[in-house]
């Protein structure tokens, strides 16, 4: 329509134009939005899915190895008719009763997970001292340290040692940082422990000079069954649970780790844990 005395127009079919590609290009962002999700979540199920696999197949392993190794020395121990070798009979005995060990230690670990999983973890604090604590650890470690010609050095920098919290599950916690950097070792272990304090709390350290982690390998280590990938080589055995189990009693203590890496130079991991 023209109206000679009027400038305005009514509607512009400009306007008309950049309101159509406006809001065409607000329904395109959209859909692509959706799709990068959906793609996004795909790729994650895909993930877990591959991750629980290997999961499982680890774990059948882990518990088939003990499994046959007590049975091996049941059949042994059946099928002797000479009672009188009492040396062999408590050699026989001795690899059960650790096989059997080893094997309620792993059902132990997975029935943690699943109590993890549903929020039912409970703890029951007390009193501790994180020194009494790292040397029972320690008791332990220096053995396989040592057995693998590595060395283990301790730095007792903490003056206030003593903190509220679970004694069992921060075992745990320090028997798994330890166990890893005795795990992922280059050659030979090469491990420092070391606690220290800050203001609220109670600060332990671990650090080696094993193999190390990219820093995109690091930002996973805390989920659930992850592992880095090594290829076809399976020397070292987990179940990519522990540094999950780490952190989420960690967390269940009101505490905070924090791990430096770098490939092929080593790892360090601090755990904080506040006085109370
Ligand atoms: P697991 O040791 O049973 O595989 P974790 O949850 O303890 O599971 O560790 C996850 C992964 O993080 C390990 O598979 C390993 O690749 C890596 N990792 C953990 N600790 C260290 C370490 N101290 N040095 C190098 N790699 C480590």
């Amino acid at each position: 329509m023209y109206f000679p005395n009027k400038e305005d127009v009514v509607v512009d079919k400009k306007d008309i134009i950049s309101n159509e590609l406006f809001w065409s290009s607000i329904l395109l962002a959209i859909v692509l939005l959706v799709f990068s999700i959906a793609i996004f979540i795909i790729l994650r199920q895909k993930r877990l899915s591959e991750v629980k696999t290997d999961f499982i197949n680890n774990m059948t392993h882990e518990l088939k190895t003990p499994i046959s190794t007590i049975a091996l020395s049941s059949d042994v121990l059946r099928q002797m008719t000479d009672y009188s070798d009492s040396e062999r009979i408590s050699r026989y005995a001795n690899i059960i009763h650790t096989e059997n060990a080893r094997l309620e230690s792993q059902v132990e670990r997975v029935l943690q997970l699943a109590k993890l999983e549903n929020g039912k973890i409970e703890l029951k604090k007390e009193n501790l001292d994180l020194h009494e604590i790292i040397d029972k650890c320690l008791g332990t470690f220096r053995l396989i340290v040592a057995q693998k010609n590595g060395t283990l050095d301790y730095v007792q920098g903490a003056e206030n040692t003593m903190f509220y919290g679970d004694k069992v599950h921060i075992t745990n916690v320090i028997y798994n940082l330890l166990d890893n950097a005795t795990k992922y070792c280059k050659e030979v272990p090469q491990i420092q422990i070391s606690t220290s304090n800050e203001a609220k709390g109670v600060v332990l350290t671990v650090k080696d000079l094993g193999k190390g982690m990219s820093p995109i390998e690091l930002k996973q280590i805390f989920e659930k069954f992850y592992r880095v990938p090594t290829g076809s080589v399976h020397d070292v055995k987990g179940f990519g649970l522990g540094l999950f189990y780490v952190s989420e009693i960690v967390k269940a203590h009101n505490g905070k780790i924090a791990v430096k890496s770098e490939l092929g130079k080593g790892s360090e991991f601090t755990v904080f844990i506040p006085f109370n």
